[in-house]
């Protein structure tokens, strides 16, 4: 199929299609709701409510059928590109398929519509589910205690060094450093400085993995721990992760995992089994809660038993008399991180999905996943640059340099890309790697799509040969070509204006 794709010419034929004549719909008087007539006194609404209360005309406010609406959204949904259309293989971002019955389990009614503030006599089925999906998650990770509140990866991060922190405060002195590789993805060095610790960079070796020697020497007793993302963002298992433990350990300092790419483990290894303390889970990664697009996130933290008084308050318990109870009696919690218990709808999508696949069938996903990155890794990289070559786990990072010897760089292939129908992968990150292009499949993939994908690859290297100018200028294809991708990110244009 994408061998089929012709280079398209970068002018576009000059016909002005149907869609684009009719962006603007509105116009005075069209309707799209059919209101019953008023059936109660007409009273003034200023005089019943108060004119303050009343509001008269929206400016610019859309007047349009009901049909225009459907066709506008539909037609606006077939210009963007999701997981349900195609290849995602975003790496870092573990774009995989959620299966849609997981949605349907977190819409029950029982589920959906349990007010939040309810008593925990009514809101028995919630909070066992809440301390069953927390119960999983240990499972899974090997540790003794998870708190669901925190909303997002970072703010995980966040937590489990707060935790940290109050632990080591506890012990007489907080320390002041927290070493993390070099390797790490932003929000490491973020949520340490906002825990008011400083950051120490470690530099990776040549396999791509921590120095053992640096980190020997960069471990004092002034350094509070260790923050390492496994597998590391090259996709790399850290072999020597129980010697790391040993060093960090030694010195008392804790070991943090950032377990954002737990989706190359789940089901094969448990991190408290190598010498994790703390670490964080992403539920929109790994876990079936659809992701991208800035929300809803879930970063639950999981941590050995020593750091459990520290957890966030409330953790949902289960009494001797076999009743659920959200506990508020936590002396040493680091206190609230989110509102409520986090992100619920996100724990029951994640139940859900732990128990439709049971042990086995998350074991199967994280091989699945594991080969098809493999896969991909081992056909292409007779054409790019691997700049490590260690084993990968779930993703597999190249690198531009070969083509960027005809000055074509990881952005304009990934541009390229779009045009034979595929979602870009990570451009530029990890920062270790010049011209970096970071691929994470997913075991979502079939083996026939990874080969489409591989195809379109092979087939823009050679573009790259023959015509660079066709890759420097992509996409043709979309509605909007090349954008300036500073003032997208910095002056975005969120909504439409009249
Ligand atoms: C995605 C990711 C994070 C951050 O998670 P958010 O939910 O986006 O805050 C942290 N570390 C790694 C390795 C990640 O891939």
């Amino acid at each position: 199929m994408a061998k089929m794709l012709k280079p398209p010419s970068s002018a576009r034929p000059h016909i002005t299609r149907n869609e684009d004549l009719i962006f603007e719909l509105s116009a005075p008087g069209k309707v799209g709701a059919d209101l019953a007539p008023l059936d109660v006194p007409a009273a003034s609404a200023a005089e019943e409510l108060g004119a303050e209360l009343v509001r008269g005309e929206i400016e610019g406010f859309p007047e349009v059928s009901e049909l225009e609406v459907i066709r506008h959204f539909t037609r606006l949904s077939t210009w963007n590109y999701g997981v349900d259309t195609g290849l995602y293989p975003l790496g870092s971002c573990t774009m995989k398929y959620n299966p849609r019955v997981n949605e349907v389990v977190a819409r029950l009614e029982g589920v959906a519509t349990l007010h939040p503030y309810a008593p925990d006599e009514l809101a028995q089925g919630c909070l066992r589910v809440l301390y069953e999906t927390a119960r999983c998650l240990a499972e899974i990770t090997g540790m003794d205690a998870v708190s669901l509140q925190p909303a997002a990866g970072a703010q995980g991060e966040l937590t489990g060094i707060l935790m940290i922190r109050a632990h080591l405060a506890d012990r007489g002195h907080p320390r002041k450093t927290i070493l993390i590789p070099d390797s790490a993805h932003g929000t490491n060095p973020a949520s340490v400085a906002i825990s008011g610790y400083e950051v120490r960079n470690l530099k990776s070796n040549a396999r791509g993995c921590l120095d053992l020697s640096e980190l020997g020497r960069a471990m004092t007793e002034d350094v509070a721990g260790l923050m390492l993302t496994i597998p590391n963002t090259l996709g790399i298992f850290e072999t020597d992760i129980r010697k790391i433990a040993e060093l960090v350990h030694a010195k008392g300092g804790l070991l943090y995992m950032d377990g954002a790419n737990m989706n190359a483990l789940v089901g094969v290894a448990q991190p408290a089994a190598f010498g994790v303390d703390v670490m964080h889970l992403n539920l929109h990664k790994t876990f079936t809660t659809p992701h991208g697009g800035g929300g809803p996130g879930s970063g639950p933290v999981a941590v050995r038993k020593f750091l459990e008084p520290y957890l966030p308050s409330p953790l949902v318990a289960h009494g001797q008399d076999g009743r659920y109870f959200l506990d508020f009696d936590r002396a040493k919690s680091i206190g609230r991180v989110r509102s409520f218990c986090g992100n619920f709808g996100m724990a029951v999508r994640a139940l859900a999905y732990i128990l439709a696949n049971g042990a086995e069938g998350l074991r199967q996903t994280t091989e699945d996943a594991v080969l098809n990155a493999n896969y991909v890794r081992e056909r292409l990289k007779d054409l790019f640059a691997l700049p490590y070559d260690s084993p990968s786990l779930h993703e597999c990072v190249f690198s531009d340099s070969r083509q960027a010897a005809k000055g074509v760089r990881t952005g304009d292939i990934a541009k390229r890309l779009i045009d034979y129908g595929f979602h870009p992968y990570t451009t530029s990150f990890p920062l270790i790697v010049p011209g970096a292009m970071m691929i994470e499949p997913t075991e979502s993939a079939s083996k026939a799509e990874l080969d489409a994908f591989i195809e379109a690859m092979r087939s823009i290297v050679q573009e790259v040969e023959e015509d660079a100018e066709l890759v420097l200028k992509a996409p043709h294809t979309t509605r909007v070509t090349r954008l300036d991708e500073t003032a997208a990110a910095r002056k975005p244009v969120l909504r439409w204006k009249p």
